[in-house]
């Protein structure tokens, strides 16, 4: 395979047109048989039910090259499944789980000059995406859904070394008590650009949410679960139905349980116990594990024992562990590692 002249280890994190995409209409309920397009433009009526009322939904994966050559990606099922559940909640017609796979695979095939290297860091990231379509101008589910799915190579995350985040805990929530946190929905990322953007003026990597009803229980930043360890090295994840259940969280703990055999606790965390742990990290897709160096609170600046300058220990072997078998250099376990060319 002749791959695309681009320079893998200094490509950001931003969109990069490849050549072809999937695309699957549904009109009455009932999905067209969906085909690869060149077009990577959308064109809809100007009353489409996303452009009035937010109705959308998407995920996000990444295709890459493993130790020995082969095209994968990480447990698509389970994003599928999530898109399913989300697509219900925002009563869109979901898309089938085994022709999201599909989509998967044709999508990956056609843009394989673009799945950069083993070795580069870098990956190509697929986004899916799923939305109202029809014109609607009651409050009103869209009458017509468009499912695509497109593909653009992505740097890799830590160029230049990892650096530990600084948090603040964010004065704004990011979920509703029975709202839509659970779910992968565009309507929780455009309420969350401001609390972003204060977190980013005041020098800030990213917002950590509380629950939204108590103000005293940690949920996630905007966009990553997190795990953290305690002093006797057992690893926590908050617990929380307001939370996006991320795949990488699930794959962290189990990674923590079965392969470093460490003791897993997914259970409410209150705020009052971050200044016990002696680390903590970020997880999803993009940066599978990135450290937390700090989280400043209302009463003064907790900095985690394992520093500004580098991983924990624990969170290092987890982040090592989880990158092994992704990559093939560590046996996964049964039905995590799709392989597609
Ligand atoms: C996508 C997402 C995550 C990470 O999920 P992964 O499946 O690990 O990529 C975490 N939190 C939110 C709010 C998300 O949207």
């Amino acid at each position: 395979m002749e791959k695309k002249n681009i320079d893998w280890a200094n490509l950001g994190f931003k969109y990069i047109e490849t050549d072809k995409r999937y695309v699957s209409y549904c009109k009455d309920g009932t999905w067209d048989d969906g085909a690869m397009v060149d077009d990577a433009n959308v064109s809809i009526n100007e009353s489409a039910g996303v452009l009035q009322y937010s109705q959308t939904c998407f995920e996000g994966l990444k295709a890459y090259t493993t130790v020995d050559g082969r095209v994968v990606t990480f447990r698509p099922d389970l994003n599928a499944q999530r898109m399913y559940e989300t697509a219900e909640r925002l009563l869109m017609p979901p898309f089938p789980i085994e022709r999201f796979i599909d989509a998967l695979d044709q999508l990956v095939q056609a843009n394989l000059a673009y799945v950069p290297p083993y070795g580069t860091g870098a990956t190509l990231y697929i986004r899916p995406f799923l939305f109202g379509s029809g014109p609607v101008i009651g409050v009103a589910p869209a009458p017509e859904y468009t499912f695509r799915m497109f593909s653009t190579p992505v740097g890799p995350y830590f160029k230049g070394g990892v650096r530990p985040l600084k948090l603040q805990i964010s004065s704004y929530d990011r979920a509703a008590p029975r709202g839509t946190g659970h779910i992968k929905a565009g309507l929780n990322y455009a309420m969350s650009l401001y609390p972003g953007y204060d977190a980013k003026q005041k020098g800030f990597d990213e917002n950590m949410y509380l629950d939204a009803s108590t103000r005293t229980f940690v949920e996630e930043t905007g966009g990553a679960n997190f795990i953290f360890v305690t002093k006797d090295n057992k690893v926590v994840t908050p617990k929380s139905n307001t939370i996006l259940p991320s795949i990488t969280r699930r794959s962290l703990m189990y990674v923590a349980k079965e392969y470093l055999h460490l003791e897993t606790e997914e259970r409410e965390v209150p705020v009052s116990e971050l200044s016990e742990f002696v680390e903590g990290g970020l997880c999803g897709t993009a940066a599978v594990l990135s450290p937390i160096g700090s989280i400043t609170t209302e009463n003064g600046v907790i900095t985690m024992p394992s520093g500004m300058e580098k991983m924990g220990p624990i969170t290092q072997k987890l982040y090592d562990t989880l990158t092994g078998i992704q990559m093939g250099r560590i046996e996964a376990p049964k039905g995590w590692i799709h392989t597609i060319a």
